[in-house]
């Protein structure tokens, strides 16, 4: 757990957030400004700054992020979702806590 970290913070439950799903290794929560009806964030609760930052025995969350996805989707009736991750500052990152956004329930353009 790294000390100044908001993701940190909602994992360890001293933030408030509102949780929609959670395994032992993440916690999914919806995004504060949400840019979709469904705007949630799939976090691993290891704080691991970024995709750089993964180690070899990381890369297993990938996995369990994909399932965990397909899990929201599938209590939303299959709805068709899209996962954005941003790694460092200029791809748009702004939390350096490694999260997955989940958004559904709009038409994105391609
Ligand atoms: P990034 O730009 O790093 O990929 O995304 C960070 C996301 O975290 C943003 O979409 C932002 O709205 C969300 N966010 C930032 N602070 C908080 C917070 O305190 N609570 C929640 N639920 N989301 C947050
Ligand atoms: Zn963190």
């Amino acid at each position: 757990m790294a000390e100044e970290c908001i993701f940190c913070k909602i994992i360890k439950g001293e933030i408030p957030s509102q949780k929609i799903a959670e395994t032992d290794e993440l916690i999914a929560f919806n995004d504060i400004h949400p840019k979709a009806p469904h705007h949630y964030l799939i976090v691993p609760k290891k704080h691991l700054a970024d995709l750089r930052n993964f180690e070899k025995e990381d890369m297993i969350l990938g996995s369990k992020i994909c399932a965990l996805a397909q899990k929201i989707s599938k209590d939303l009736g299959d709805i068709p979702f899209r996962l954005v991750i941003s790694n460092g500052y200029d791809a748009g990152q702004r939390v350096y806590h490694m999260h997955v956004h989940f958004l559904a329930g709009r038409t994105f353009e391609e």
